[in-house]
Parts: structure tokens; C-alpha cells; sequence
């Protein structure tokens, strides 16, 4: 009897597996960090085997911790940081290159030139992304430049291109399988996401021969089987697959047109389901693969914070105000108000909607009686601040009223801030008993394709909330803070 599904959890500091039941709890998990490398200044690598291994290694102790048997597995699921990419040499099925990690820069250089040959319109046109070095597309040309004989791989049909879930596919069905799915192809500025295939004339653009890239299917999709060698003696089927963002939308069932979920980690990241029609954004949200399943697809808008739990990480350690990040609730909640003060955290510049990479941080409203207190409130407001602005856009250009938010990540544990992100959105937050979003989603996908879970409306009816939080300011009040967070971004992006 299957008991069970598994979902790997490739992050990018850490690697996760999670164990769950029919009754979409958690049985078991384990979790092993993954060595980041910094060779050069912009440069953040890992060690693709580091990817592997670390995957091998939680998906064993997750099993032997709750004693599962490998034959116990229904079926496994995949979820991966996004855009990081890998090149491999097809016939000895060894990386030429180190991973390069999605935050790395190196390829800047080749954005730029794209840039200034006047090729974003088209690139934006195509894939609903902006030319950055983030995505994969840059990252794959820059390491046929660099790494000698890449190209005569290229040229012999002997290299291969994947995103973390493909090089793990890769691996675990013992170098058999060489695909993708469309949230992750959705990501690395050669997919064309309006026709739903490698775009031909991008891939001539960055010079890249269509022979590296994977197969792309469907998110639920019989992708393959584990090998004995990979998966202690049994061939499980790995049958759902989506990058992280995108599993944490599935792992919150937002399936229906206009429902959006809210991840608050280091940033935030926002994904609003638009159905099966994408919606090109002109306001710097990324468009995007949301899943697909049963042969259709479905689109999402993106937007990014890019500092947010990691505004409390600085209060914590830079201020030192306090030890833990939980600690912020009781400080923020120990005053009545912010006093006046408002905090702009644009540590590393503005994300969506303004896109300023020059602004700094800066902090308004102080007087003799600011404290740490007031100080932790503005700052915790301003996530919330920060969301908002996304969010407005979202409604703007996708037309769609959400009639609530779900949230999830590590800031949403703050009951301050989810009931004053509701109060300024006048908008019901919805946070799940289960925070771990990204394997469920995976493990739903996954599920959903071998049976294991009958239908969507299973589903449904297994999703359990921790709490809700319900507006209740007035719209004077909100009007007048959202007013005096306006005020305090334009100061800030005019001190340069
Ligand atoms: P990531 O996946 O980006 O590493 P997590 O979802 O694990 O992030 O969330 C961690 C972030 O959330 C940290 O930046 C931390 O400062 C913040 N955080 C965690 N708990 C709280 C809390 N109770 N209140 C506010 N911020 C918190």
C-alpha cells in the first residue's frame, strides 16, 4: 500500500524533503544546507553534485526518521529554486560548470549589450520577463564563453541545459530523462510563453542551440522513474514538478482567476493566478507560467519585494534591538502606534513598481521620543507597505479585485503585521496551518498525477487555516498612512 508522497524541496540555501500523507500532513522532514560560492565579487555559485547529494541525502534520513519504506512512496514531487542553471556534458553526465544561482551577476555584462541593441522589447514580448541577469537565458552564454569546449559540446550535440529540477530528474532517473516543465522553461528568457515552445528566434539572439534544452511538459506529467541505484532499490515515479514560487501558489490551492498568495521571506514575492490568458505587464511585473496540467496552462502576475524579512534579520542583528525575529510582534505591539516614524528598508534598492537599483534605505518622522519600539512597528509596517504597492499594481493591469490573500514564509508567523497588512489592503489574510507552502505544492502536483490524491476538490477540503485576519481600520486612517509611506519613497528616491 502507497502511503505516501515525497517532495523535494531544492532551496537555495537548503535542500528539503518532505514526507506526507493522504491527509496532506507532514510525516516527516529533513533538511541539509547547501555550500554557497563566492569566487569574485557579483559571482553566487554552488556545486551542482552539492545539489545532488544533499537531495540523496534528505530523502534517505526523511524516510528512516519516520522508518518509511523507499516502497511506501506513491510518487515523488519536485519544487526548485528558480532560474539557476546548470550545463552538462550529455555523454559523461558531468556539469562543465558550477551552478550559477539566480542571484548571481556575472552575466551582466551580456544583459547590457542585449539592452543596448535594443532586444528588450522583444525578449519582454516573448517570454513576460525583463533582459536581467537573473533569469537562466544570460547564464547559459555566459558559460558557453567562458568554459573551454563548451561550444564544441554545443556544436556535437553533447551538451545539456537544465534548471535545478531538470539536473535532479537528471540524476535521479540515472541520466535517462532530460525535461522540464512549464514553470521553470517560463523562467530562463528563451521560452516563449504565448506560443508554448522554445522561441527560435531568442535562442539565435543569445546564440544557443535548441539541442541543449530539455523536453518541456506539462507540471503534472509522468516525468520518469527513480533507478534502483537513486532511490534504494525502488522505481518511483516522479510525476510533479514547479519552481518554488509557483508550488507555493498550487501548495495554497490559489487556482482560481484573481486568488494571490504573499511569501514573506528574505523578500516578498507575490503571484496573482490570471487564469489561461497571460497579462503583459508595462508597470515591472513579470508574467509568468502559474502550472499546467491536462494540457492547459495557466498564467500568473509577479511581483518582488526585495527587502523584507530580512529588514527584521537587520533590526536584529545590525540595531540589535532584539534576538529572534518573533521578538519584533511583542516590541512592535509594547506602543500604540509608529509615533510618526515611517521606514523605507531600500537596502538594495526598490523593487516593484519603481525598479530604482540606486535608492538606499532611509527612516522619517523621528523625534525625541522615537524608540526601538516605534522604530520595529515602521519597519514591520513597511513589508506591509511594500506588499501594497505590488498589489495595486496587480489589480491595475490584471483588471482583478482579490476578495483575499493567502500568505506564507517566515514574517507571516507575525500577527502585527498580517493584521495590519489586512487593515491597509481592507482585504481578509488567509495563513495556513501548514507553512510549508512549497513541498505541498509539489507534493499536490505530484499526487494529483499518480493518484494519490483523487481531485482538486480533495484537496480543498484537506487545506486547514492557522488564522484569519480581518480588516478593520478605517479608510480615513489608511488613506493617511499609505499617504505618508508615498511621501517617504519619494524623499528616499530623491536622496542620491
Ligand atoms: P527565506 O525562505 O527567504 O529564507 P523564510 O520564509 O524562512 O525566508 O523567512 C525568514 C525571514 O522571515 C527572515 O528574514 C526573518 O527575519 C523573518 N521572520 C521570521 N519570523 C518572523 C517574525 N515572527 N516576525 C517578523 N519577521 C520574521
Amino acid at each position: 500500500m502507497k502511503q505516501y508522497v515525497l517532495a523535494i524541496d531544492q532551496g537555495t540555501t537548503s535542500s528539503r524533503c518532505i514526507i506526507f500523507n493522504k491527509e496532506g500532513q507532514i510525516v516527516s522532514q529533513s533538511q541539509r544546507e547547501v555550500p554557497m560560492i563566492y569566487e569574485q565579487e557579483d559571482y553566487v555559485e554552488q556545486n551542482a553534485y552539492d545539489i545532488w547529494s544533499t537531495v540523496l541525502t534528505t530523502m534517505a534520513d526523511s524516510m528512516l526518521q519516520a522508518d518509511i519504506q523507499p516502497s511506501e512512496i506513491a510518487s515523488i514531487g519536485i519544487t526548485n529554486q528558480r532560474e539557476t542553471t546548470i550545463l552538462w556534458n550529455r555523454q559523461t553526465g558531468k556539469p562543465i560548470y558550477k551552478a550559477i544561482v539566480w542571484q548571481s551577476k556575472q552575466s551582466n555584462d551580456i544583459c547590457n549589450a542585449l539592452k543596448e541593441e535594443g532586444y528588450e522589447e522583444i525578449f519582454h514580448q516573448k517570454t513576460g520577463l525583463l533582459i536581467d541577469p537573473y533569469f537562466s537565458g544570460t547564464k547559459i552564454r555566459w558559460i558557453l564563453d567562458h568554459v573551454p569546449g563548451a561550444k564544441g559540446l554545443m556544436a556535437n550535440g553533447n551538451l545539456c541545459f537544465g534548471t535545478v529540477d531538470t539536473w535532479l530528474l537528471y540524476k535521479l532517473t540515472g541520466g535517462q530523462v532530460h525535461k522540464t516543465e512549464h514553470t521553470n522553461a517560463s523562467r530562463t528568457l528563451l521560452y516563449n510563453i504565448f506560443e508554448q515552445q522554445w522561441d527560435d528566434e531568442l535562442l539565435h539572439i543569445l546564440d544557443i542551440h535548441p539541442n541543449i534544452l530539455p523536453e518541456v511538459c506539462d507540471s503534472s506529467s509522468l516525468f520518469g522513474y527513480t533507478t534502483a541505484a537513486t532511490f534504494f532499490g525502488e522505481n518511483v515515479p516522479i510525476t510533479g514538478i514547479l519552481g518554488d514560487q509557483q508550488a507555493a501558489l498550487f501548495g495554497q490551492l490559489c487556482l482560481e482567476k484573481g486568488s494571490i498568495k504573499n511569501t514573506y521571506g528574505t523578500g516578498c514575492f507575490m503571484l496573482m493566478n490570471t487564469g489561461t490568458k497571460p497579462t503583459l505587464s508595462h508597470k515591472g511585473l513579470l508574467t509568468t507560467i502559474a502550472y499546467s496540467m491536462n494540457g492547459t496552462v495557466t498564467y500568473a502576475l509577479e511581483g518582488s519585494v526585495f527587502v523584507a524579512g530580512s529588514a527584521i534579520q537587520w533590526l536584529r542583528d545590525a540595531l540589535e534591538f532584539f534576538d529572534q525575529a518573533s521578538e519584533s510582534e511583542a516590541l512592535a505591539t509594547s506602543v500604540p502606534s509608529n509615533y510618526g516614524v515611517v521606514v523605507v528598508p531600500a537596502f538594495v534598492g526598490l523593487g516593484t513598481p519603481y525598479w530604482d537599483t540606486d535608492a538606499k534605505g532611509a527612516m522619517f518622522g523621528l523625534t525625541r521620543g522615537t524608540s526601538k519600539a516605534h522604530i520595529t512597528r515602521a519597519t514591520l509596517e513597511s513589508l506591509a507597505y511594500q506588499t501594497k504597492d505590488v498589489i495595486d499594481v496587480m489589480m491595475d493591469e490584471s483588471g482583478i479585485t482579490p476578495t483575499f490573500l493567502r500568505v506564507d514564509g517566515g514574517a507571516s508567523a507575525n500577527n502585527f503585521l498580517m493584521q495590519f497588512q489586512s487593515d491597509l489592503l481592507h482585504l481578509e489574510i488567509i495563513r495556513p496551518e501548514i507553512n510549508e507552502t512549497t513541498a505541498l505544492g509539489a507534493a499536490y502536483m505530484s499526487g494529483l498525477q499518480s493518484g494519490f490524491f483523487s481531485s482538486i476538490k480533495s484537496l480543498s477540503s484537506l487545506q486547514q487555516t492557522n488564522r484569519t485576519f480581518q480588516p478593520s481600520m478605517t479608510k480615513a486612517e489608511r488613506t493617511k498612512l499609505y499617504h505618508k509611506w508615498i511621501q517617504a519613497v519619494q524623499a528616499t528616491r530623491q536622496f542620491k
